[in-house]
């Protein structure tokens, strides 16, 4: 199993089996938190749309009973003169007198006797009766209203009442009706705090508004009702407004909705960086125990290799002088070969600790190849490798310290010899570059894949994979090299082919001041 937070990271499978585990641990359970927290709150909201939606519904008729109720009301207020002429014996035309008061609401008053009523519709509002109807005379477009009058014994003598316009009584009385009567209802379930937050929009039955009372802001929970008897054809929509609890509970979904997500996205950063932080750790904790090994392994080597050449040489069990000078190179070269190693770990400590001091100035190319390839001169040899330098004489100074950077060709070196097989040629060619000194080592050797090219640079990595397998190292060259270029504000980059070979450049700064060096030893 591996995890792709891991990335690039080297680690045992079982422990990326472990780090795998601590990942599901953390992350798979904070998933299903946030996703069992985002559907309760969808569902709240939702459930909060539902039951907004159904009080609207119902508000909506609501308001079509109550303004029967306000009509009734008003009729009523205005025949009480027309009853009491009734209850007196008065006659139909005394009748309509009384019923003659100046009223906004109303057009002309008309009595109705007992025996014309048939055409009318009934309807009881709180006990009392309304009576409604299309106008009895024929003469006008507007329905009639009327209560029924009663005479002198208390018997219905007919309906009382005038011709109104309802679009326009709707009109005036709207806002009355929703902000005063509405909620004195008897029986309304909900309370005034509620319908504060309700618009209230009427409309004709061809979706003209007639009047309106607050804004409409949710219009998912909007409901209407048809009016009914004498507001018949209009049409009543009852939706929240910009405070109504649904719009309220939306915003607190989006709030928490995003709350959701930054703590979920915070707590799978978390994990992710604090996984790979342990899985770095762990790393490197492995790729310490296996430098101790490969260091050992590295001095080992060429300790019981100068032994026995030593011991050789003591019992005088050569034969031939040639044989003698090879004993003899054999020594030097790994004894160049332990000191390589024993400076390279004393540069990484010391590099480690921040104690190297570097002393800036200005270098010669040609006097750093030239040193370093004295000192791998025998081992070329030795090994066959045809070599060639290429350092123009014109090339202008680099600003460094010559002993860092002889140590970096030194490693280069050494790799580019450790790493060739049957192809041994080597080689070592400066120039400028991007207006810096640059320094190649080229090889024909393995070559580092892709993948590898990146990692390489890192302290204790070692590709120990395909080819490279039987090759020993430490894996701190090319980490010292990529460390002494960048205290030299330089940088240190490679090209490579698996199969083909690889070259490694160095990049440094040149001497500005324009001093030209004194050359310490001929190119
Ligand atoms: P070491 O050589 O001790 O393993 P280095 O830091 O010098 O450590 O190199 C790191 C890795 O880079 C090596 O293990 C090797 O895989 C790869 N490498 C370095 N130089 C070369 C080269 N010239 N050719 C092929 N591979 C190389």
């Amino acid at each position: 199993m591996s995890l792709p937070v891991l990335g690039r990271l080297r680690l045992p499978r079982s422990r990326q089996a472990k780090l795998a585990l601590l990942v599901g641990g953390v992350a798979v359970p904070a998933l299903i938190l946030a996703g069992v927290a985002t559907q309760l709150t969808l569902r709240v909201s939702r459930e909060v749309e539902v039951q907004t939606a159904r009080y609207n519904a119902y508000l909506a008729a609501k308001v079509s009973e109550v303004f029967e109720g306000e009509l009734l009301e008003r009729v009523r207020e205005r025949s009480v003169s027309a009853e009491n002429v009734a209850r007196a014996g008065g006659d139909a035309d005394a009748i309509v007198r009384a019923l003659a008061t100046q009223s906004r609401d109303f057009e002309a008053p008309l009595f109705v006797p007992t025996e014309s009523m048939d055409d009318f519709t009934l309807v009881t509002v709180d006990g009392h009766l309304l009576f409604y109807g299309n106008d009895p005379t024929g003469r006008r477009q507007h329905p009639y209203a009327a209560v029924l009058i009663r005479g002198p014994g208390g018997e219905p003598v007919g309906a009382g009442g005038w011709w109104f316009n309802p679009r326009a009584f709707i009109a005036e009385h709207l806002a009355e009706v929703v902000q005063e009567r509405l909620p004195r209802t008897p029986g309304l379930f909900g309370g005034l705090e509620l319908m504060r937050h309700l618009s209230v929009e009427v409309f004709d039955s061809r979706g003209n508004p007639v009047a309106s009372v607050r804004e409409p802001k949710h219009v998912e929970s909007a409901r209407e009702a048809d009016m009914e008897g004498p507001f018949i054809g209009y049409r009543v929509r009852v939706a929240a407004t910009r405070s109504g609890p649904v719009v309220l509970a939306q915003r607190f979904v989006a709030v928490e909705m995003g709350l959701i997500v930054v703590l979920t996205l915070a707590l799978l950063g978390a994990t992710t960086v604090a996984v790979r932080y342990i899985a770095r750790q762990i790393e490197l904790v492995h790729m310490k125990s296996s430098f101790v090994s490969n260091v050992t392994h590295e001095l080992k080597t060429p300790i019981s290799v100068i032994k026995l050449a030593v011991e050789t040489l003591e019992l005088g069990r050569y034969r031939t002088d040639e044989e003698r000078d090879k004993y003899l190179r054999t020594i030097t070269k790994e004894s160049d070969k332990l000191a390589r190693l024993v400076d390279n770990i004393l540069d990484y400590s010391r590099l480690e600790a921040g104690q190297t001091l570097m002393r800036m100035g200005p270098v010669r190319m040609a006097d750093v190849v030239a040193t370093a390839l004295e000192s791998f001169r025998l081992r070329l040899e030795d090994e066959q490798f045809e070599w060639t330098v290429d350092v123009p004489a014109d090339l202008p100074a680099a600003r460094g310290d010559a002993n860092a950077l002889q140590h970096c060709v030194l490693n280069l070196l050494d790799n580019a010899l450790k790493y060739s097989k049957e192809q041994r040629i080597v080689k070592v060619y400066a120039g400028l570059r991007e207006g810096m000194v640059s320094l190649s080592v080229a090889d024909r050797g393995i070559g580092i894949e892709k993948d590898h090219q990146g990692r390489i640079f890192d302290k204790f990595t070692r590709v120990e994979t395909g080819l490279v397998h039987d090759v020993k190292g430490a894996g701190l060259g090319l980490s010292l090299v990529d460390q002494i270029m960048r205290a030299h504000h330089g940088r240190v980059e490679v090209v490579s082919e698996p199969g083909e070979g690889s070259t490694f450049t160095l990049l440094l700064p040149r001497w500005e001041d324009g001093r030209t060096p004194r050359p310490s030893r001929s190119a």
